[in-house]
């Protein structure tokens, strides 16, 4: 930011601008991660974030590609914006003692991260190819399809898994269904317990087919 004159002047500034923004973030990114994975203890989500932790290095490596097709040097500018979010998700999983809320906030914290790189490589990619830079349109999109497909994966896990043990229904749940013997749910709450878990697996067969391949590996 110049004190006497504005540095953005033009929309090509502009894209060059929030491609600074996006390498500092990336970058802030990887090293805010393992942090993350550290303080969870649900495997699927453990082994979730690892793989975007790799993914996110792989993006830093994209954008010095497209800082390259621009003919301009591979250079971060600092983003408050990713700043505050990294620093509330450390000051949150600081206040959390139970392990299954922690884990709760992760992915929250987690998928706030994913929510800013979507709007900024949303952004980038629709100027990029207003401004004629097809090349990089097109390989900063492989990088929002990954930050997109992130975050489903989170919501997912969250919705599945993390939120129910967290909030003790999944406990509750069993217990109910202990106490009926293998009885099953009547009425119109078993129809739509069953049409919500038709819809769950729907929506994520494909990624659930990506997670057993990953295991198997
Ligand atoms: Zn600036
Ligand atoms: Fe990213
Ligand atoms: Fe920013
Ligand atoms: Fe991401």
């Amino acid at each position: 930011m110049g004190l006497f004159t504005k540095d953005i002047k033009t929309m090509e500034d502009l894209f060059s601008h929030c491609l600074q923004d996006i390498y500092y973030a990336e970058n802030q990114i990887v090293k805010s991660l393992p942090k993350m994975i550290e303080k969870t203890s649900d495997g699927e989500l453990k082994r979730g974030l690892q793989q975007h932790l790799k993914e996110t290095e792989n993006q830093v490596k994209r954008l010095e590609q497209v800082f390259e097709m621009q003919g301009r040097r591979a250079e971060g500018h600092k983003c408050p914006a990713i700043d505050g979010i990294i620093r509330e998700a450390d000051e949150v999983m600081g206040e959390i003692e139970d392990q299954a809320v922690l884990n709760t906030a992760v992915v929250a914290l987690a998928q706030a991260v994913e929510h800013y790189e979507i709007t900024r490589y949303g952004a980038l990619i629709a100027w990029a190819n207003e401004l004629g830079h097809r090349p990089s349109a097109k390989v900063l999109g492989e990088t929002l399809k990954e930050e997109k497909a992130a975050d489903a994966k989170l919501t997912a896990i969250a919705e599945d898994k993390v939120n129910p043990r967290a909030s003790g229904s999944a406990a509750r749940s069993r217990r109910t269904a202990k106490k009926r013997a293998g009885g099953k749910k009547t009425g119109a709450r078993a129809r739509a317990a069953s049409r919500r878990s038709s819809a769950r697996t729907a929506k994520k067969k494909g990624q659930r087919k990506k997670t057993t391949s990953r295991r198997r590996a």
